[in-house]
């Protein structure tokens, strides 16, 4: 069986939220992502410098792919080598109607609370601004998706809250571009079915993968607000069975960031377990195994 493995990196993988990190978590997906049935495949809302910089702190498996800028990058990873897909780019081009991010921060630039990010945190298809955290979305989003239509421009807004910084971070993509599409495109092309792909995440950007039709992880530290959005936006769509919320308790571990993986991966796809788990390092408040069998038919 090949896996396609898709995670979010902040506060998904990387541990760098408020919450515990259960110590055997990130070597057991380690291990797991060491397999050769498994394609590993970032899905972030880093640049290739913030995921390259990510990688060396955290020590992090080398991924396959990366799908960077919230879903507007798509990269083939080999050593240092990362190649950019010309075919995702094009593909996602044509809904901004020609309006390059310039021209687009210019249009919605009068909108009250926004502050542009960083030069360095915009992609060529992705305009990203600061926000307070407790900005009117219900109210200004309406509003700038309306200016975007009559301009002619398909686009996606997109919006979280850093939970660390307590900062609003809104991103403006194409309509056709997003993680949830990016993992769609990867799949198509490395011909990976809905049955043998895993998408994980915690937060605002990842809502629309978590509650598609695709196997995902929603894992323990995600907050209460993006696990009722979550739940949601599954409802909506007819999908809550293939989201799993992990809730920890699971292998000795507490199902924050890696571990909550790992406890989807196994919620889906039980057959991984052997991937990476010691015979013997599930709690042991079951009979042992032998006994269980015995008892079968
Ligand atoms: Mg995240």
């Amino acid at each position: 069986m090949r896996l396609l493995l898709c995670t979010d990196l902040d506060r998904t993988l990387l541990p760098n939220g408020a919450a515990p990190e259960s110590p055997a978590a990130r070597p057991r997906l380690r291990a797991l992502a060491a397999r050769e049935e498994v394609t590993l495949v970032y899905v972030t809302g880093r640049h290739r410098e913030l995921i390259e910089a990510a990688i060396a702190e955290y020590g992090l498996p080398a991924p396959d792919f990366v799908i960077g800028d919230v879903g507007t990058s798509v990269y083939r990873v080999s050593g240092a080598d990362w190649k950019g897909s010309v075919a995702w780019s094009t593909r996602i081009a044509r809904d901004w109607a020609g309006f390059g991010r310039d021209a687009l921060a210019a249009l919605l630039g009068d909108i009250p609370g926004l502050r542009l990010q960083e030069p360095a945190k915009q992609g060529a298809f992705k305009l990203s601004w600061y926000a307070p955290s407790d900005w009117d979305q219900a109210r200004r989003l309406p509003e700038m998706e309306e200016r975007l239509a009559a301009a002619g421009v398909r686009a996606s807004l997109i919006w979280s809250v850093d939970e660390t910084t307590a900062t609003g971070l809104l991103d403006l993509l194409p309509a056709s571009a997003g993680k949830r599409h990016a993992v769609e495109f990867l799949m198509a092309q490395e011909g990976f079915a809905a049955a043998h792909t895993l998408c994980a995440g915690d937060s605002g950007n990842d809502i629309a993968m978590l509650a598609s039709p695709l196997p995902a992880v929603l894992v323990a530290n995600a907050t209460a607000t993006v696990r009722a959005e979550a739940v949601a936006a599954a409802e909506r769509a007819g999908t809550l069975d293939s989201l799993y919320l992990a809730r920890g308790d699971f292998h000795g571990m507490n199902g924050n960031y890696s571990a909550g993986i790992l406890e989807g991966l196994a919620h889906f796809l039980p057959e991984t377990l052997a991937w990476w788990a010691e015979p013997n390092d599930a709690p042991s408040t079951d009979a042992p195994s032998t006994n269980a069998e015995a008892t079968e038919p």
